[in-house]
């Protein structure tokens, strides 16, 4: 039987995506692409924005514009926080919670045997054990990722805070660690095959080992990883401020396997804002962390998440976040316009923004952060860095890839590099990439 996935939303979603597909293999079970005809599409929702909740729907109908009579599997986040409504949707199967994701195959076996009965409901059968029971962190050694180059190692699941507008906190239930002998076995298994690149993902990621009996820092866990054998680097996908301690800094200036690049979400920079998202941080502090960060690891590719529009936030406010962009030394954003999620604190808020004010917003900071932008990638003309080649643009037959700092990168070159770590000389920028030449 063939299977196909549509996954949404985040590095931990693409990991359980995963991890799906080698139980189904597994099986003997047949992964094949979501355009294509397949017997069985998984849709692994995101719920994060309204858009994302749109985007998850969407994936049912355009699936079964292809094959009508497959079975429809909705997974994820959205179907996490809204089983009955999902239930409902014309078309699908079975609604599978977050927790269960790895019973896919015996929930499969169920359902197919059962097909020869004549289905009493027209309502998808819900899989959904308590997402918030204490539970021990499962997750299985996969060695086929989307792409050929990066793995996504999942280290950690769910999160222990309770920012006042996220829905994800609700849907992945509390922060659940990985042993560190397994997630070095994971890793091992997918430098063994053939990877380049280890992205250690999470929900709160840098919360690593602070649910175990005797805690344990996710500095000491990223430093074992960077000191196995073998021709990869590690990269970091994002993680909350004040999970950034001396040592992991230190360990990224010093430990040339580890890629210079932070993605560190801000969400705002003013403090009476932070404090209604319920941040653990304020404005003063985040802004000491990554001034930190960047005199020890220079250059340093930096990241972060911000919303504009939260209510409340005023013309002063957001001038303060405007403010603090400018001043710390930004490489790129993700700027989101406030998107009112049912369930969530905030949404019960008063004082919400005009869409039009948040539009704005949205483009003052990404106009802001394209000029520093230019500025970081003009540093780097007539120097090296090292690019994970991930394919050869069809266009234009250039190759490209990432630099170590999250930059993107296009080379001149001939040969068969994909999925080769290469050193190259920038000559130049053009549009938004820097252009090079391999180092000879
Ligand atoms: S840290 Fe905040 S935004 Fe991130 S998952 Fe946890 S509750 Fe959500």
């Amino acid at each position: 039987m063939k299977v196909a996935f549509t996954t949404l939303g985040c590095r931990t979603n693409q990991h359980d995506t995963a991890e799906m597909q080698v139980i189904l293999e597994k099986e003997g079970y047949a992964i094949v692409n979501s355009s294509e005809t397949a017997d069985i599409y998984v849709i692994n929702t995101c719920t994060v924005t309204a858009r994302s909740d749109y985007s998850s729907r969407l994936a049912v109908k355009k699936s079964l514009a292809i094959n009508e009579n497959a079975t429809v599997v909705f997974t994820g986040c959205y179907a996490q926080l809204n089983p009955e409504d999902s239930s409902k949707m014309e078309g699908l199967d079975i609604v599978l919670g977050n927790a269960d994701k790895l019973k896919i195959a015996e929930v499969l076996k169920a359902k197919l045997k059962n097909d020869s009965l004549q289905k009493e409901s027209s309502l998808a059968e819900v899989y959904m054990s308590d997402i918030h029971a204490d539970r021990e962190f499962q997750t299985l050694p996969v060695t086929q990722f989307q792409g050929r180059t990066k793995a996504f190692i999942k280290v950690q699941t769910g999160c222990d805070e309770s920012c006042s507008f996220c829905t994800v906190v609700r849907a992945r239930g509390s922060s659940a660690s990985d042993t560190r002998e397994n997630i070095l076995d994971n890793v091992r298994h997918a430098i063994d095959g053939g990877y380049k690149e280890i992205t250690l993902t999470g929900i709160n990621l840098g919360t690593w080992g602070m649910d175990f009996h005797l805690k344990e820092t996710f500095s000491s866990l990223v430093e074992d990883i960077a000191n196995l054998n073998g021709n990869f680097r590690v990269r970091l996908s994002s993680i909350n401020p004040m999970e950034i301690d001396d040592h992991l800094i230190e360990l990224i200036s010093q430990h040339e396997k580890i890629c210079p690049h932070l993605h560190i979400p801000l969400q705002s920079g003013d403090t009476e804002v932070l404090s209604k998202m319920r941040r653990n941080y304020n404005a003063k502090q985040y802004e000491h962390i990554v001034r930190r960060a960047s005199e020890k690891i220079s250059p340093l590719g930096l990241g972060a998440d911000v919303i504009v529009g939260f209510p409340g936030e005023s013309e002063v406010s957001f001038e303060h976040t405007r403010k603090l962009i400018e001043e710390l030394p930004f490489s790129y954003l993700h700027v989101f316009s406030y998107s009112p999620r049912s369930g969530t604190e905030a949404h019960n808020f008063k004082n919400n923004i005009k869409n039009i004010t948040k539009k704005e917003r949205n483009l003052i900071l990404n106009d802001l952060v394209k000029e520093k932008a230019q500025q970081f990638y003009k540093s780097f003309i007539g120097k090296k860095v090292t690019v994970l080649v991930e394919e050869r643009k069809q266009a234009d037959g250039v190759l490209k890839g990432y630099s170590e700092h999250y930059i993107p990168v296009s080379i001149d070159a001939e040969g068969f590099l994909q999925n080769q770590l290469v050193s190259v000389l920038i000559t130049e920028i053009r549009k938004n990439k820097l252009i090079g030449c391999l180092e000879s």
